[in-house]
């Protein structure tokens, strides 16, 4: 009988415990004041518990996991057209490279770097208005969490859109290929909002646990995907969720999990959990450090791999 309560309380302790913290993001200035010393962990189970250690009730900047929620809407509006436009493959380049998009004439590798989430994100606006889509991702991640207090956070959004440099030059390019049909403007409106939602550990694994039971939302009964969409997600997230490092992280985790700048990490256990750790600190593939590590001695001692036999 595996002892969640017990398991989760030890990895907090042992996390504050841990040497090397790794680096905090710094190029959005309001992610760099973030004390690195905060780390939460909440675990989601499949028969409705919620386990949660450390600062699991703080909210915290979910940067590139939003891309998981932003997939998720634009695969139910648009289907399998998306990836015409998006491929599917691991970059084993950093989250924000430019490189590929030449030789591959404008299409992303894949909807979790950000050329890829740009093209989502423009995909999502169709044809109307940056503020109306933020309104739907917003409820749309209200409604998974279950929790209408979830909010973006204005300061990040706006240092984004004042240091954004590189996802601005990401946009053009690939404008240029033909790959955006709304302005660099408004599709970047949308892209930088997106990432500037604010949760809490414990609200993101609730809002997850949709890929966790085969596309069905617990707290609403109902089917956000089909059992293969779901699976897909999952599928992309253990290739791709974590940019250069992803060959890395299911090396040690074995998980499909979704990596941000924040220091934020959704991983999802299919059958079994929806999981979201929060650690600030970054490693040099710009993913959370401790919550890379709680991660991997969750699984330790669970046998949760997807690689471990049932
Ligand atoms: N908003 C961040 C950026 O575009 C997201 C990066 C990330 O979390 O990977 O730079």
């Amino acid at each position: 009988m595996i002892d969640l309560s017990n398991i989760v309380a030890d990895i907090a302790a042992e996390m504050a415990a841990a040497p090397d913290r790794g680096e905090v993001a710094s190029y959005i200035p309001p992610l760099a004041a973030i004390d690195p010393a905060r780390f939460g962990m909440a675990i989601v189970t499949s028969d409705g518990e919620c386990y949660e250690a450390g600062d699991a009730g703080s909210p915290f900047s979910i940067q590139s996991v939003s891309k998981v929620f932003g997939l998720t809407m634009a695969l139910g509006q648009h289907g399998e057209a998306l990836w015409r436009r998006i491929g599917r493959e691991p970059s084993g380049s950093a989250f924000n490279s430019i490189v590929q998009l030449e030789s591959e004439h404008g299409i992303p590798r894949n909807p979790f770097i950000n050329a890829g989430a740009i093209v989502v994100a423009d995909l999502l606006l169709g044809r109307s208005e940056p503020g109306e889509v933020l309104g739907e991702v917003l409820r749309f991640v209200r409604t998974l969490a279950g929790d209408d207090a979830i909010f973006i956070d204005d300061t990040v959004a706006e240092a984004e859109r004042a240091t954004g440099f590189r996802n601005v030059a990401l946009a053009n390019y690939m404008k240029a290929f033909g790959n955006l049909n709304n302005s660099v403007d408004r599709v970047l409106g949308v892209y930088f909002n997106q990432c500037a939602i604010a949760m809490t550990c414990r609200q993101l694994a609730q809002a997850g646990a949709y890929l966790m039971l085969g596309g069905r939302n617990p707290e609403t009964d109902r089917n956000v995907v089909s059992v293969q969409r779901a699976r897909r997600i999952n599928a992309l997230m253990m290739t791709c969720g974590h940019y250069d490092g992803s060959g890395e992280f299911a090396f040690r985790v074995g998980l499909p999990a979704k990596s941000g700048v924040g220091g934020g990490i959704l991983a999802i256990v299919p059958g079994t959990a929806s999981i979201a750790v929060w650690s600030p600190g970054l490693n040099d593939r710009g993913n959370s450090q401790l919550g890379s590590l709680a991660l991997e001695r969750l699984v330790q001692r669970t046998g949760w791999s997807v690689f471990d036999p049932p």
